[in-house]
């Protein structure tokens, strides 16, 4: 970390005990050159990047241990069923939960979402019901809620935010009631960065018996999430968003509702014995996992994991939340610059408009500096509506980052400032 940088995170209060340059060094793309200028990625809300470690991982699976798991009764076979076992354990040491059976593997966060709408859901909601998610969810946990309410004559109710992008829990609260089946929520909005009181909402939810889905897609990399503290019925994350490859997710789900879930998809691997007349099926987590999984993707998803756990979460979070303040103190000086989303509980992402420019030309103008912003919706339309805007730039950042990026990022903003006036 240079001297200036380390003196910013004094100021704030946050010391920095890992060296960002050496953490920096571990991210070969970081290295890249973007029209001509230093790379500054800043769209780690959409992906984050890939850590040596984890391109090792699926490097050396691919060139030593590559062989279907399961079913094979062959050395490969065997080590490679270990490997992703293995990796199975880990992910479910890093959000404490009970037993790793209780990890599903899926594509991402939204075959998740897909996943429970599509069995639990089924199960569980019937006409004139209803499924209460929130304003500030991302299409993937509101469109498989609509499929479900669609195909079973459901209602979808959705929580309120006030101008900060803070759920309104007083109307949460008068929302739950005895038609509410389902409650859906995101742990953090991807794009307006607000944390929600997950435990709290699920302990509300649960007095009525009613469960609690998480969409943790933003939460796991930024905090702590813990299965047993937030006591959530089911939770979903993807491993690209936490320096793990594409492709990766896992599913979480509570041991009473698991159990009696019918499957997802059909196929191999799902099943105890099929004839043309009756297929009987294993158990969870198998029953979920039919075909062939991304077995290198699932072994680097737990590689990433063991590169987060060797920083430390809370490390991660308070390092972030710096820069966040670094970065918001910043914007505040830029004419024209709205933030949206001003939580007080916020992670290291922030939207924002500019006036009259458009965010697509904030992102091309950015682009020519060789910064990486995300402009546009957010696959989040409602929340976007909400704020009355049709989408935002947003910077959202990652360990990786440092102030000196944050620099040149309101440096090329201000120019694009100055451009539009002229
Ligand atoms: N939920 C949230 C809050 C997200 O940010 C994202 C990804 N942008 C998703 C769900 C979907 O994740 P994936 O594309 O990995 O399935």
């Amino acid at each position: 970390m240079t001297e200036s940088s380390q003196t910013a995170l004094n100021r704030a209060g946050i010391q920095s005990s890992f060296d960002v340059n050496a953490l920096r060094a571990q991210f070969p793309i970081l290295k890249k050159r973007v029209r001509g200028n230093p790379f500054v990625y800043l769209d780690n809300a959409a992906t984050t990047q890939k850590p040596q470690s984890v391109i090792d991982v699926l490097n050396q699976y691919y060139t030593d241990q590559n062989a279907n798991i399961h079913r094979g009764i062959h050395y490969l076979s065997e080590q490679a069923t270990e490997a992703y076992e293995d990796a199975r354990s880990r992910i479910s040491k890093f959000i404490n939960v009970p037993s790793e059976r209780q990890i599903i593997f899926v594509r991402g966060t939204t075959e998740g979402i897909n996943l429970i709408a599509q069995t639990f859901g089924r199960q569980r909601v019937r006409s004139g019901d209803e499924i209460l998610i929130s304003t500030l969810e991302h299409h993937s946990n509101i469109v498989p809620w609509q499929l479900l309410a669609e195909a079973q004559g459901a209602n979808i109710k959705v929580i309120p935010i006030d101008d900060r992008g803070v759920l309104d829990l007083d109307a949460y609260g008068k929302l739950l009631n005895d038609r509410t089946r389902i409650v859906a929520l995101s742990h953090v909005s991807n794009a307006i960065g607000t944390v929600s009181p997950i435990a709290e909402m699920c302990r509300e939810a649960h007095q009525r018996d009613i469960p609690v889905i998480v969409d943790g897609a933003q939460s796991a990399p930024h905090m702590k999430v813990d299965m047993q503290a937030l006591d959530c019925d089911f939770f979903v994350f993807s491993g690209h968003k936490i320096f793990g490859p594409t492709g990766t997710g896992v599913l979480y789900g509570k041991d009473k509702w698991l159990r009696d879930m019918p499957p997802y998809e059909g196929g191999g691997g799902m099943i105890q014995s099929v004839t043309f007349e009756k297929t009987r099926f294993l158990e969870y987590p198998a029953r979920f996992e039919a075909g062939t999984p991304h077995i290198a993707g699932s072994i680097g998803f737990a590689a990433a994991l063991d590169f987060v756990e060797e920083i430390g979460m809370e490390k991660i979070a308070a390092y972030e939340h710096g820069i966040l303040q670094y970065a918001t103190e910043q914007f505040s000086q830029i004419d024209g610059l709205k933030i949206l989303g001003t939580a007080p509980e916020k992670a290291a992402v922030l939207s924002f408009i500019l006036d009259d420019v458009h965010p697509h030309d904030i992102s091309t103008f950015l682009d020519q500096d060789g910064i990486a912003i995300r402009a546009g919706h957010h696959c989040a339309q409602p929340l976007m509506n909400r704020f009355g805007v049709a989408g935002t730039a947003r910077a959202s950042f990652s360990i990786y980052n440092t102030r000196e990026e944050v620099d040149v990022l309101a440096a090329s903003l201000r120019k694009i400032v100055r451009f539009f006036k002229r």
